[in-house]
């Protein structure tokens, strides 16, 4: 069996096409734009590429991006007088602080002082108890992309057997709350979890969030289990013609091997990553929505 590959990259851009549309009808029908406002703490590398790419994205779907760099000395009080701020602006209606902070940042203090309303992000303890009640939230965007790509291959999802490899407060847990809002059967399998191999051969889903290149196996995969990779993993890759590292990317799942066995399986890069920055951009959508008493979009 050949998997058939799920393609985050396009279905991301028509995701991100839907959004475009409910901004011009905004603006065009009610005069508002929403708005994102990023803010960055330090200077993490990767962390300053994920924010140049949602701000590019953000502008291109037609809405105000706002970006606020801080040094990495910022302290806490400063950091929450920025989202203080961000709360009382009539024009943000999404804000989002990268995560990691620095580690004199105390992370959970400071989402929880975003306006759940605005939290994009969905973490706040709002929104996770919500989620986790069943009642309208704002939803973790990799989780929640890795949810609508599962949707559209799947169907209906009631039933099934899931298993998460992960139990992350971003990834991991709102993945499998999810899950279980959709009448699957779900297992969370973790760093302590006996035989893990034997577990996940048990399901018809499997969502990989570890955080290991390559760890789940294709004879870990029961026949025709659809696989969700959410892990972005940079690995070596020898070295280019001038003799400098070369690096590339890969999941949590061992690619070649898996989608000879399952059903259907996203690559990496090009599968949740995208509609992670998608569902940021639906997210705050939603949120400008429901602050102005409007239609959300489906
Ligand atoms: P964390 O490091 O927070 O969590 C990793 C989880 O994996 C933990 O629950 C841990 O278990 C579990 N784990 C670690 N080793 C093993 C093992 N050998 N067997 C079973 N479980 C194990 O990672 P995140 O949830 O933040 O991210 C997971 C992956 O997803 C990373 O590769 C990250 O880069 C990627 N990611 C991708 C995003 C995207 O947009 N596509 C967005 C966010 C993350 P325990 O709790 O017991 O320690």
């Amino acid at each position: 069996m050949t998997a058939t590959v799920i393609d985050g990259k396009a279905f991301a851009a028509k995701v991100r096409g839907q959004v475009a549309e409910h901004v011009a009808r905004l603006k065009e029908v009610h005069g508002i734009t929403p708005g994102l406002a990023v803010v960055l703490v330090g200077e993490d590398p990767a962390s300053q590429v994920y924010v140049r790419s949602k701000g590019k994205m953000t502008v291109e779907v037609g809405m105000a991006s706002f970006e606020h760099r801080l040094a990495i000395d910022t302290s806490e009080a400063d950091l929450l007088k920025v989202v203080h701020d961000l709360n009382n602006d009539p024009a943000v209606h999404g804000i989002l602080v990268q995560l990691p902070l620095p580690d004199h940042l105390d992370s959970d203090l400071v989402i929880n002082a975003i306006d759940p309303a605005k939290d994009v992000d969905g973490f706040h303890i709002s929104n996770v108890g919500l989620l986790g009640t069943g009642q309208k939230s704002m939803v973790p965007c990799t989780p929640l992309g890795s949810l609508m790509m599962l949707r559209d291959h799947l169907g209906s999802l009631s039933g099934k057997s899931a298993v998460v490899i992960g139990r992350s407060n971003i990834v991991g847990k709102p993945m499998a709350q999810l899950l279980l809002n959709d009448s699957c059967t779900v297992t969370i399998a973790h760093s302590r979890t006996a035989d893990l191999p034997s577990v996940v051969r048990q399901a018809d889903i499997v969502v990989a969030a570890v955080g290991r290149p390559q760890m789940v196996q294709g004879d870990w995969i029961k026949p025709g289990a659809t696989v969700i990779d959410v892990g972005i993993n940079r690995i070596d890759a020898g070295t280019k013609d001038d003799g400098s590292p070369k690096t590339r990317l890969v999941g949590d799942c061992d690619y070649d091997s898996c989608a000879a066995v399952a059903g259907a399986i996203t690559p990496v890069p090009g599968g949740v990553g995208p509609m992670t920055i998608a569902c940021l951009l639906a997210n705050t959508v939603t949120a400008c929505c429901r602050a102005n008493g409007l239609a959300e979009p489906e």
